[in-house]
């Protein structure tokens, strides 16, 4: 590792908010399979599968026994991960090869390699599990050579973890005693690292470029509510952030709402569910409402699709949850790409988040839509709500109609997600068939910058601070105030308490993501008066980049606090 520049300050993209200082650490070095190895003799090849077959049960064994001891997510990832080490079909691809005279830790690093490609091609959650695939390799083919368990360190004193990526056989295991923030070079805001981090409340920065070149015990500052790793900070200004971070984590612990910014403007903060049980724990938050439900989850297991009835009773579930007068916003089948449902009818295609999902749909299917809806209205009369309904990946005015229309014909309130640049392009006549609109920073900063939303090696395009995409949700947002018709913002954006500043200025109405995000954008919007947020907003809609973007909105934020400096 060459030596970096000092006090350099290295941008990624934010995932736990939080800032902690302290000495560099990287896990011990990945083992290597030894492809120079002569080919195993014929009479040697049993042992030689024997010694795998071990090594993969010593692995297996343990990454069972830390998932038992592990909670929550973690716990899952490590059984997952486990679950991956039986996998016949790669047991299978590792003693063949070792069958034809190549040694274990070759065939495995092959194997393992093949099993990945598959992995990647499929694309979406399967190429997520990538890392873990890797992670697995390594600790089989450490095991195999008799080498150290490759993984994280403990170190001596608190520490912050830097890394390629972190697997969750790693992320599990941590002592956050020792360990207080963690950075990686690569990850995404869904890799296990950014889960991972998020449960064990590590502040964390993913996607951070240059990190290789900080060598183990350097001092590190990172800020995972900017996003950023600063290098040999000055340790007194290093301390003060630290300590007003933890203040200002201690104001969100006890902010209890109503959301509205300091000078009293009132914003809707609302969660996202999937299912009656996720709908009633929002209720005992501070979240006024639902923003989203999303229906597609609760048929992922089922295979026909639910009756009227069932789907009447499941959605009475969420539409109870809440007092009768809260908004409720449900979602109609968003079906497709990332979100397979057996009983869609989905095409098989090679593009599927360019093919047919969502409101598309219907379009082969019209019945899956209006039996849908007809559960929708029996559970608003069961429940005695006025519900919104949405539908997700609209993209033309013609198709906002045709929603609208059989939704209006049930006495309910239709709105359509923009996710589409398309529809964002098209704001004002699309919202003239609609009553409102939810966006969906998710989708749309996918299709904006034309890359995966799961894929870890993009994470710096798939950013909602992406200026592009800024610039699509001010066209919305202005339609919405044009229109007088409620604008929100539903996808990961709003759980982000900075951005939430620059949306409330754009003029957004409603924020809403999972209920524990919400108090942080409650308390933080409560420390800005409508002026800062839309000056912040105007900050950011001329920057030419996410990093850009976050610290002219910070400018803003602290000019705002000390108007004298
Ligand atoms: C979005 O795309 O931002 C969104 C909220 O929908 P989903 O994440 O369910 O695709
Ligand atoms: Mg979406």
């Amino acid at each position: 590792m060459s030596s970096p520049a000092s006090q350099a300050t290295l941008s990624g993209t934010p995932v736990v908010p939080g800032i902690q200082v302290g000495p560099a650490v990287w896990p011990a070095p990945r083992p290597v399979a030894d492809t120079d190895a002569p080919e195993v003799e014929e009479g040697e090849r049993e042992a030689e599968v024997a010694r795998y077959e071990a090594a993969a049960e010593t692995v297996t064994r343990r990454l069972k026994e830390r998932s038992e001891v592990a909670d929550g997510v973690a716990a899952e990832v490590l059984a997952a991960t486990a679950g991956l080490a039986t996998d016949r079909g790669l047991r299978k691809a590792v003693t063949s090869r070792i069958g034809k005279g190549t040694p274990a830790d070759v065939a495995v690093a092959e194997a393992t390699e093949e099993f990945a490609q598959m992995f990647k091609q499929v694309g979406g959650v399967m190429a997520e599990r990538v890392t873990d695939l890797k992670d697995l390799r390594d600790r089989v083919i450490a095991e195999v050579q008799g080498a150290e368990e490759p993984g994280i360190p403990t170190p001596d004193e608190p520490s912050v973890l830097l890394a390629d990526d972190l697997a969750p056989a790693d992320t599990a295991g941590l002592d956050v005693e020792r360990v207080i923030a963690l950075a990686t070079e690569l990850g995404g805001p869904t890799s296990h690292t950014a889960i991972i981090a998020r449960q064990m409340g590590l502040p964390c920065v993913v996607a951070v470029d240059g990190l290789g070149d900080i060598a183990s015990g350097t001092m590190v500052l990172v800020d995972g509510t900017g996003g950023t790793v600063e290098i040999e900070p000055d340790m007194d200004e290093a301390q003060r952030r630290v300590r007003e971070a933890r203040q200002a984590q201690e104001a969100v612990d006890s902010w209890t709402g109503p959301c509205a910014t300091s000078d009293g403007h009132a914003v809707g903060l609302l969660a996202n569910v999937q299912d009656s049980g996720a709908a009633e724990r929002a209720a005992e938050s501070v979240a006024e409402g639902i923003g989203l439900f999303r229906t597609e989850l609760c048929f992922l297991e089922q295979d026909t699709e639910p009756t009227v009835d069932e789907q009447a009773a499941i959605y009475s579930g969420v539409l109870a949850a809440f007092p009768d007068d809260a908004k409720v916003v449900v979602r109609t089948l968003d079906a497709g790409s990332d979100k397979p449902l057996k009983f869609a009818g989905l095409p098989d295609e090679p593009n599927p988040s360019l093919g047919v999902r969502g409101l598309r749909i219907a379009e082969a299917e019209p019945d899956l839509l209006l039996h849908q809806l007809d559960g929708i209205k029996a559970a608003a009369e069961r429940t005695g709500t006025s519900p919104w309904v949405m539908a997700p990946m609209v993209g033309t005015v013609e198709e906002a109609r045709g929603f609208a229309e059989k939704v209006r014909e049930r006495g309910l309130t239709p709105g359509v997600m923009v996710e589409i640049p398309a529809t964002a392009l098209l704001a004002e006549q699309i919202l003239a068939e609609v009553e409102f609109f939810s966006i969906g920073t998710n989708d749309l900063t996918q299709y904006v910058m034309a890359a995966d939303r799961m894929s870890a090696e993009l994470a710096s395009l798939t950013d909602p601070w992406q200026p592009a995409v800024l610039q699509l949700v001010a066209r919305t947002a202005s339609a919405g105030t044009a229109a007088g018709k409620s604008v929100g913002v539903c996808g990961e954006a709003a759980a982000d308490p900075l951005l939430a500043v620059v949306l409330v200025g754009l003029g957004i109405a409603t924020l809403s993501a999972a209920p524990a995000a919400l108090p942080a954008v409650g308390a933080k919007l409560g420390t800005v008066d409508l002026a800062t947020c839309r000056a912040a907003a105007e900050a950011a809609l001329v920057t030419t980049s996410p990093a850009e973007a976050r610290a002219a909105v910070r400018d803003v934020l602290a000019t705002a606090e000390s108007p004298a400096a």
